[in-house]
């Protein structure tokens, strides 16, 4: 799994499967820009895979179905637009899910988010689950778990994913300008615990030096990343000339390290972005020198 966040309840629900104690409904945090929606297919994949270990085996028939989307026992309903999930569409899955699995494995039933579901819905769903068939999982992706009808949740078994929390716009402008302090020499730089932390300052650090480029080049602050320190951006402008080929620079710059991260995850991120800092500070943000005749840019 590419979110390190979800290793930790990956091993949690392979340790319940290889104890055949696999829940017969989980529901789950709908977050799919943080990898919900790739948990949710990953462990619809295990559980429908012919010999799973720790996760499917990518090779059985059923895990072939699966990839090429075309797997007869996954059923997925999804809700619409500004549309509910009703009674309907559950009664046609119950219909489906009824008739014996094509595979003669397990059976999978997604429903995303289930607080689109119609409290009729819900209760046809949790009618069911009070006499699950044997061999059909569900899989419920929640946005809200509050907007769960409290019967059906309590048939169902909770994935806690330990989702990382969402900085809001200003926790990231603060973190932009914090970073913006240092650069120039008035605060210390921000400390990195581990190489989580770095990328996340590595992608601070290209969209903060992308914003003063533009600023420098008067572009309007609505296409500015972190729009709340535009005025910021303008004084340091008039106070010092930046360079606008160092700054384009350092942005490549920031490019470059993160493939290579990407490449290489023994890479000490950390190091090299703490590195490149003091060479930014002294280089882009330091008027005392004659930037256009150092060499020792990275
Ligand atoms: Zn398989």
């Amino acid at each position: 799994m590419s979110y390190p966040w979800l290793r930790e309840p990956w091993l949690q629900v392979v340790n319940s499967a290889q104890q055949q104690r696999l829940a017969h409904a989980y529901y789950m945090q709908h977050a799919p820009q943080r990898g919900s929606e790739q948990f949710l297919l990953t462990l619809a994949q295990f559980i429908l895979c012919r010999q799973p270990a720790k996760s499917a085996c990518g090779q059985c028939k059923s895990c072939l179905l699966f990839k090429a989307g075309t797997h007869p026992d996954l059923w997925q309903i999804e809700a619409g637009e500004g549309t509910r999930i009703g009674i309907d569409q559950v009664r046609q899955l119950q219909q489906q899910a009824t008739q014996t699995a094509n595979q003669g494995g397990a059976r999978v039933a997604i429903i995303r988010p289930a607080d689109k579901l119609t409290e009729q819905a819900a209760n046809a769903i949790l009618k069911i689950l009070e006499e699950p068939p044997e061999d059909l999982f569900w899989l419920l992706a929640v946005e809200q778990a509050a907007h769960l009808l409290p019967t059906l949740k309590s048939r169902l078994q909770w994935i806690n994913l330990q989702l990382p929390a969402l900085a809001s716009d200003d926790e990231q402008d603060a973190q932009a300008a914090s970073l913006l302090s240092a650069l120039r020499g008035e605060a210390l730089v921000p400390v990195m615990k581990n190489k989580d932390q770095a990328e996340a300052w590595l992608n601070i650090t290209e969209q903060l030096l992308e914003d003063l480029l533009k600023s420098s080049q008067r572009i309007a602050a609505q296409y500015y990343h972190f729009s709340g320190l535009q005025e910021q951006y303008r004084q340091l402008n008039q106070q010092q000339h930046v360079n606008q080929r160092l700054l384009s620079q350092a942005v490549a710059e920031c490019r470059h390290l993160r493939q290579k991260f990407h490449y290489s995850k023994g890479l000490n991120l950390p190091l090299l972005l703490s590195l490149n800092w003091q060479q930014w500070a002294t280089y882009v943000f330091s008027s005392g020198l004659d930037a256009e005749n150092t060499q020792c840019f990275l």
